[in-house]
């Protein structure tokens, strides 16, 4: 429970951060919308039919190239990797992850990391960027010290994939048709539990339903999950603004943004301004999502994961790849050392859950909505794309819904929160 004091206070801040979210001039957060605007005639996307035509890495694979590859990681590096499988798609593809660790680990477990990419099936930036990286980790075991060091010191789960059937929507063989859904057509960030502990609004999918089951059969204390549509580093919350709601490790988000940042600029001066000059945000500061995998992450299984948006494009032209390779090399690299440095806080997993029993009726409803009681602070109404389209002021207990579309809503007040359907 709040304080009334601290309630007011939060309502004042509120009200700032609301008016800040209409006005500011970001660039809208490509999760935020469905529609890619990049043609599919436009895309420059070439495809490896063979492990053989992956050598420079200027190339998409095939899923059976991909699957190649997988399993001709755990063959020339049988004491460093074994594959694991995940679960598998709707359309009965795999999910795999590539477990890098020393065999010694078996006695003495390291900490464990965890990266994986393209849950939006059409941001395949990552996807290739994992492969390469678990490429490059393995054959720099020995010779390289830092990637010895690593795979020494730490037990590296790399997820290159985790939505293949938006990735090859259009058949395996290509990912020029691919789209941002699983083959439900359901977002996958956007069907996990959050920290209201509101259920999302399609059921949970199967590629959910099976990473749940992965990463709750582990300890990853630090995780990483890479979309694309642009570039910057987003730290949670995503269910919160940082006004509403800091994360207690904030400042320590920041400071591993800014390193990932500022290491990849070493490389590539003009990356991961789209947002702003700094590189990267707190999630809810650029816009509010419910049900995505980051804030399930660090709530439900205090692991400290944020999301990598690391390309302006979604699907880059293949041969842009090698170039966002040099710029993201060291970065994600680094990344994963950020293992040694956790904060020692907890609170992460100790921040209280949001209640969610904001009383409002009729619900379904046409048009009105009452509230039980007069609201204590501002209503805030989000569509399920995170946006907020009606802003009520403090004392209301009567909301018009009229002009809304047909759908279901997120109604806020303050530590309040409840889904109300539009019929
Ligand atoms: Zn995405």
């Amino acid at each position: 429970m709040r304080t009334p004091l601290l309630f007011l206070a939060l309502a004042t801040i509120l009200t700032t951060s609301a008016s800040f979210a209409q006005d500011k001039p970001l660039k809208a957060r490509p999760d935020a919308f469905a529609p890619e605007e990049q043609t599919i005639e436009s895309k420059a996307v070439a495809m490896a039919s063979t492990v053989d035509e992956m050598s420079q890495w200027d190339r998409y694979p095939t899923y059976q190239t991909y699957l190649d590859m997988m399993k001709g990681f755990a063959d020339e590096f049988p004491n460093l990797c074994h594959i694991d499988t995940i679960g598998t798609s709707v359309q009965g593809r795999l999910i795999l992850c590539a477990r890098i660790q020393h065999h010694d680990s078996y006695q003495n477990p390291h900490p464990e990391f965890f990266y994986s990419s393209t849950m939006h099936g059409d941001e395949v930036t990552g996807y290739v960027m994992m492969l390469r990286l678990i490429d490059t980790l393995l054959h720099g075991y020995g010779s390289n010290q830092q990637y010895t060091d690593l795979i020494n010191t730490v037990d590296i789960y790399i997820n290159p994939l985790s939505n293949p059937d938006g990735t090859y929507r259009g058949g395996n063989s290509t990912v020029r048709y691919a789209q941002r859904y699983n083959a439900n057509y359901v977002d996958l960030n956007r069907n996990y539990p959050d920290p209201f502990g509101t259920a999302p609004l399609n059921s949970q999918q199967q590629e959910n339903t099976a990473m749940i089951d992965y990463v709750s059969n582990h300890h990853f204390r630090l995780s990483a999950n890479l979309h694309g549509g642009s570039e910057v580093m987003n730290y949670p919350w995503d269910s919160f603004t940082s006004a509403e709601n800091p994360h207690p490790d904030s400042e320590w988000w920041q400071a591993v943004c800014k390193r990932f940042v500022d290491t990849s600029r070493t490389y590539n001066n003009s990356i991961f301004r789209d947002v702003n000059t700094a590189g990267y945000i707190a999630g809810g500061d650029w816009y509010v999502i419910p049900n995505g995998r980051q804030d399930y992450m660090n709530y439900y299984h205090n692991c400290r994961e944020m999301t990598m948006e690391i390309s302006s494009n979604k699907t880059v032209d293949s041969g842009q790849l090698p170039g966002y390779w040099q710029s993201l090399q060291h970065a994600l690299v680094n990344y994963i050392a950020e293992i040694h440095n956790l904060p020692s806080s907890t609170e992460a997993v100790e921040t209280p859950r949001m209640n969610a029993s904001l009383r409002c009726f009729p619900n379904p409803t046409r048009d009105r909505l009452f509230l039980s009681e007069e609201s204590a602070s501002d209503i805030f109404i989000f569509n399920t794309m995170g946006k907020c389209v009606l802003h009520l002021p403090k004392g209301t207990r009567t909301i018009d819904l009229h002009t809304l579309p047909h759908g279901i809503y997120m109604v806020r007040c303050g530590s309040h929160a409840t889904k109300v359907v539009k019929q």
